[in-house]
């Protein structure tokens, strides 16, 4: 079967939710029976976003071969439920390094570079990658930002071309928008969006489908104006309310149509009927009223919740499964050392203390990891979550003063966290920490094993550090279990107090493996263990 192509792009504003859009199509062309995958393209130059601020582009999701990407992958690995790799998500950065690395090699002797034929060739190049590896029938392609940026054009341009090489029969152009209100007479605007359409035809794209997003119900009447301003289809203006449940947007797109639509347009038979049901229970069980626990969620970047994307997610997924409500209480790491915000961490019926790099804010992290482990609290530390929880083991329960991750200080006397051998020559800061899917094994009889139920797993990684084995048997003696470890035995991948109803943490980001069917065992753990507390 020839590859058919949905392209996604973004108009009016950014963060219009045109990632959980083509997530939610590709899961009811899944459910039809299509093997979907899935493509990002980020215009940004940086060659990843592994070397972005969190407050600059929210949480880097990580892929089993190690990819670090854009978030909105991980909507697509929650809602279609596949596996991506490097594949998935390109920039700017890497088509310009691919392109000018082939220049230095002198692959195009004697030619004058330019974005267009070589920039676009380089991008159709990725973008025809994807079926190739996946054997995909339909490709979900989003490109990152909104139409009318300078650096999103390169791209158009190529999936212009590309629409034409492919055949016009094999693709679509999908057009997420988002319709303001005017505050005084409640009025929906819809000219920012023939805007956004304008300029997406003065670069030879016209959009086969408007998903037209906004606040409020959107009438009959306005989608047939910008079906008429926008030179679309009447049946092909969907109009999309924000949704309060996110796993509800396949339902709403579903029932809208859109599935059988897009069939329709591309000229495709579906194999099944979709089945929703699973989806349907989901969010009617979201929906019912239920007991809730509070979550002390202790970071750095709390201002920013996009920073902690899969975290959210996952918790949600795991007080599902436990039959409650989870509460997130937002704490500001640095607030604890200036004595704030603790209100928050003693009335959570558990705290959290996820991933992150860097000194600040430090300090207020052991705290919380010190007042867990002291006030006998569920605690759940993702990565530098365990690091901290094993820095305030040394310092208070070992006596070992000042210890401390040689991250935070290089010269520090104990230094129970500290640099990877194979990390201590790399000077490079992009793509070289130790990244994606590794094994790690299981120690029978302990919380891990009972959270997990299986003695090998596999999870996802991203960091420098870890823990240093020096310091292990001292460890142990205290009170303190190695519950996974490498298969080698060498590094420590998770650890849980002997004496704690669950005091567990990880050196891996299990947060990137849960999914809203398939919660994950270390946050199933967590929230059952904070919901017996919560009783008591
Ligand atoms: N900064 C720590 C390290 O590099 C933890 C990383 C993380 O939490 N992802 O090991």
């Amino acid at each position: 079967m020839t590859t058919k192509y949905l392209f996604f792009t973004g108009g009016v504003v950014s963060s219009v939710g045109k990632g959980v859009t083509a997530a939610a199509l590709g899961l009811l062309l899944k459910e039809r029976g299509f093997k979907v995958a899935v493509q990002k393209l980020d215009p940004y130059i940086n060659v990843d976003p592994g070397t972005m601020s969190p407050y600059q582009h929210g949480e880097v999701y990580v892929l089993d071969d190690g990819a670090e990407t854009d978030l909105d992958l991980g909507h697509y690995e929650r809602f279609i439920d596949n596996r991506l790799t490097r594949v998935s998500n390109f920039t700017t950065g890497q088509v310009y390094a691919e392109t000018i690395a082939k220049e230095r090699r002198g692959d195009y002797l004697g030619g004058t570079i330019q974005v267009i034929p070589h920039i676009t060739n380089e991008i159709k190049r990725r973008i025809g990658l994807v079926s190739k590896e996946t054997g995909a029938e339909i490709v979900i392609l989003e490109v990152g930002g909104t139409v009318g940026d300078i650096e999103s054009q390169p791209f158009l341009e190529a999936l212009r071309q590309l629409r034409n090489e492919v055949g016009r029969e094999n693709c679509l152009f999908v057009h997420v928008t988002w319709l303001p209100t005017i505050g005084a007479t409640g009025e929906i605007k819809t000219k920012p969006t023939q805007h956004s359409v304008a300029a997406l035809r003065s670069i030879g794209i016209s959009p086969n489908i408007i998903i037209a997003r906004a606040d409020q119900d959107v009438e009959k009447s306005l989608c047939e104006k910008i079906a008429l301003f926008c030179d679309v289809e009447r049946d092909s203006v969907i109009p999309m309310k924000t949704a309060d449940v996110l796993y509800e947007v396949p339902l709403l797109l579903e029932k809208m149509g859109v599935g059988d639509l897009v069939l329709r347009k591309l000229n495709l038979k579906a194999e099944r009927q979709p089945n929703m049901q699973p989806w349907e229970k989901l969010v009617a069980d979201v929906r019912k009223p239920k007991p809730s626990v509070k979550v002390a969620l202790v970071g750095k970047y709390v201002e920013l919740q996009d920073a902690y994307m899969s975290v959210r997610e996952a918790l949600k997924h795991a007080a599902l499964a436990n039959d409650v409500e989870v509460e997130i209480g937002w704490v500001h790491s640095a607030d604890l050392e200036k004595e704030k915000g603790w209100d928050v961490v003693k009335q959570a019926d558990a705290v959290l203390v996820p991933g992150g790099f860097g000194s600040r804010g430090i300090e207020g992290k052991i705290l919380a990891a010190r007042y867990a482990r002291e006030n006998k609290i569920p605690y759940l530390g993702l990565c530098l979550g365990m690091q901290v929880m094993c820095v305030d083991f040394a310092r208070n329960v070992l006596d070992l003063e000042e210890a401390n991750s040689s991250e935070f200080d290089r010269g520090t006397k104990h230094p129970v966290i500290d640099l990877m051998i194979d990390q201590r020559s790399i000077t490079d800061m992009g793509g070289t920490m130790r990244l994606g899917l590794y094994p790690c094994m299981i120690q029978p009889n302990t919380k891990t094993a009972r959270a997990y139920a299986v003695s090998n797993i596999e999870e996802r990684h991203r960091h420098r550090f870890e823990f240093n084995n020096a310091y292990r048997a001292e460890f142990e003696k205290h009170g303190m279990v190695f519950s996974g470890v490498s298969p080698d035995g060498r590094l420590v991948e998770i650890v849980e107090l002997a004496d704690h109803p669950y005091m567990v943490a990880s050196q891996f980001h299990p947060e990137f493996l849960s999914r809203p069917m398939k919660p994950h065992p270390l946050f199933v753990g967590l929230i059952k263990a904070a919901k017996e507390r919560a009783e008591k």
